[in-house]
């Protein structure tokens, strides 16, 4: 009589997608999909759950969910200071992704030998801002072991996986805009590309796009509430580590700080 259900039982988790009961496991062979990255968040919500929730920030363009996960130690205090780590504005910055989701795997599952980085600081991870432009990258054909330069794109399968902005429209006949370039802070100033059709266009108004409106709100809870301490943005497109201000290239009033945060980044 057991055998019957012990089959029905592993059927339903399966259908549901809830993860077995040692835990997600973290693949490295592959980038995962969008899909792919929100059945991670959900096992690991699912498995750690006194360490681990997750957040619905918003919607992307074409509907997709984005979702914050919050890792603490489980020691319920509250107001600790929150680090928050943001991935994939960019949609062919596929690695950003792969990193982001690195270090929640260091953080949840490796948390034994990582707890001293949770004592006094909750994490707040968006690992895929653009899921719309990323999804669409990995459209058209698979390319192994070749070497695309995006700066000249050659085919059009080429210039799907160089996708670079989100995927709402932004003019009759061209999609997209820069999601970094959409920010309020001195928008449109500095270089910033007026041309819809552009790989870098700033969008039609600031926050005029759902994924950096989801963005923003994020942040500003956290400068609300007084717990944001760190705000760090992953890009693969050049190996540095920039700090503000990135709009006119001004020290900010900190940035003795910044400076003594990139250089501990870097060691
Ligand atoms: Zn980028």
């Amino acid at each position: 009589m057991s055998l019957p259900l012990f089959l029905v039982t592993l059927f339903i988790s399966g259908s549901l997608g809830i993860p077995f009961r040692s835990g997600p496991k973290y693949q490295t062979d592959d980038y995962y999909t969008y899909e792919g990255i929100q059945e991670y968040l959900k096992g690991l919500a699912y498995t750690y759950s006194n360490r681990v929730k997750l957040t619905d920030i918003g919607k992307t363009y074409e509907n997709r969910t984005l979702t914050t996960i919050t890792i603490s130690n489980g020691d319920r205090r509250t107001g600790k200071n929150v680090i928050f780590i943001d991935a994939g504005f960019h949609a062919r910055e596929w690695l950003t992704h792969t990193a982001a989701l690195n270090i929640i795997d260091q953080l949840v599952v490796n948390f034994k030998e990582n707890q001293e980085l949770l004592k006094d600081y909750d994490w707040v991870i968006l690992p895929l801002v653009n899921a719309d432009g990323y999804t669409y990258s990995r459209s058209g054909n698979v390319f192994i072991n070749e070497t695309i330069t995006c700066n000249e794109p050659l085919t059009s399968d080429h210039q799907i996986k160089c996708w670079r902005k989100n995927r709402k429209p932004s003019a009759e006949d061209c999609i997209g805009t820069d999601l970094n370039r959409n920010f309020e802070y001195d928008w449109g100033k500095e270089g910033d590309i007026n041309d819809p059709c552009y790989l870098a266009f700033k969008g039609i108004s600031p926050f005029s796009e759902p994924e950096s409106q989801a963005v923003k709100r994020v942040l500003l809870d956290l400068v609300k509430s007084g717990r944001g301490i760190l705000y760090l943005t992953f890009h693969s497109a050049i190996s540095l580590i920039l700090y503000p201000w990135g709009s006119n290239g001004d020290k900010a009033e900190n940035f003795k700080e910044h400076e003594e945060v990139a250089e501990a980044g870097i060691l």
